[in-house]
């Protein structure tokens, strides 16, 4: 545990954004010897935790909450309510085209507090290594860890490292939990779709689980597909500003994808939802791969896109906000909530037919964040 006592919030997020040791990792990591390797002696809270938690994650994590390194982080945090989360990241492999374990430990718990009308504020850190694994691997991924916390203004407040034997786990895991402040007013849940409402999604569905199929190539598919791995908050917030009233679900869809986030939806809601198929944004390029492996787009993950459930006549303005952002230049609206659907998501087809579109069944692609 490397723990925290620290400032007032509203001081925080003043200063979040800049981290004054922010560049030290880029050093580090430029002077590590890349064949030095993590040993069991760092995982053992002596001499060699405390060099590597200074030389590694310290001058790139630094925070008042985090700097004092007492058991546990104190915050000042603004009244209100108070979203919690937590993500554990076991993707395979580590780095990837748009992010890697890092940026996508920190984006994923981001989103999933966003998602819930929360401004993200605090996070934890926490890494448990395989003996051998590469230092300078590590201090890269702790550097886009940083960068993609002070991009989505979060202040890492408290982590923690441990070590295993080599063969014990595959080289490296991540878990991140973050706190956010629920925007005041703004109440989203998966069970609060009703009839009649429109569904939108902010960007082309499958673009982190097709990147990753690529990166793996172990299928002998290559491709160019970047993940959309990024935190949403910035993307959120102005939307909340302007029609957080008319806002009723927001869910990232990640692990099965669209199609398995809207049966969520539809079940905890008690409506069905009907989707459009020629509607639903798909990189050609993702589709090309679906088509290869027999997957379907909507099955695959996003890491950087967010589904909306909103009053109908709010669409055109949701839209307008979102497409001012580069996350949301695809957002489109795909579907509408139903209440004689029977509580199934239903696809229009591009051939004018009409298909249930079921939860995943089983794992299509495992390790994918
Ligand atoms: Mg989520």
């Amino acid at each position: 545990m490397y723990g925290v006592v620290g400032g007032h919030l509203r001081r925080m997020v003043q200063i979040s954004g800049v981290n004054p040791q922010g560049n030290k990792m880029t050093e580090f990591s430029k002077e590590k010897n890349p064949d030095e390797r993590i040993t069991l002696a760092h995982g053992h809270g002596g001499l060699a935790s405390h060099k590597l938690i200074n030389d590694s994650f310290l001058p790139v994590f630094s925070s008042p909450e985090l700097d004092p390194l007492d058991d546990a982080a104190i915050a000042d945090l603004e009244s209100g309510k108070i979203a919690f989360s937590t993500d554990s990241f076991v993707v395979q492999p580590l780095f990837f085209p748009g992010g890697d374990i890092g940026k996508l430990a920190v984006a994923g718990t981001v989103n999933d507090l966003a998602v819930m009308g929360a401004h993200p504020v605090l996070l934890s850190v926490a890494f448990i290594i395989e003996e051998g694994f590469p230092l300078a691997d590590l201090a890269r991924i702790g550097h886009s860890m940083a960068e993609t916390s002070r991009d989505a203004g979060v202040r890492v407040a408290t982590g923690d490292t441990k070590v295993v034997p080599r063969g014990a786990m595959d080289g490296l895991f991540v878990n991140t939990s973050g706190i956010g402040i629920r925007r005041e007013g703004i109440s989203v849940s998966g069970s609060f779709a009703k009839s009649g409402q429109a569904v939108l999604l902010s960007g082309p569905a499958g673009d982190h689980g097709a990147a990753i199929i690529c990166a793996r190539n172990e299928l002998g598919i290559e491709g160019d597909i970047i993940s959309d791995c990024r935190p949403l908050w910035d993307l959120i917030s102005p939307l909340l500003d302007k029609l957080g009233g008319s806002i009723s679900v927001m869910r990232d869809p990640t692990r099965g994808g669209v199609a398995t986030t809207l049966n969520e939806i539809a079940r905890a809601s008690g409506v069905g939802i009907e989707i459009e198929e020629t509607a639903i944004p798909v990189r050609p390029s993702t589709r090309a791969v679906c088509e290869i492996l027999g997957f379907d787009p909507l099955y695959l993950a996003n890491e950087g896109a967010v589904l909306i459930i909103i009053d109908n006549d709010k669409v055109k303005s949701a839209l307008n906000i979102i497409h001012a952002h580069t996350a949301g230049k695809f957002a489109v609206k795909i579907g509408e909530v139903k209440d004689d659907l029977n509580g199934k998501v239903i696809l229009k087809t591009a051939a004018g037919g009409r298909r249930i579109v079921d939860m995943l069944a089983g794992e299509m692609l495992p390790r994918i964040c």
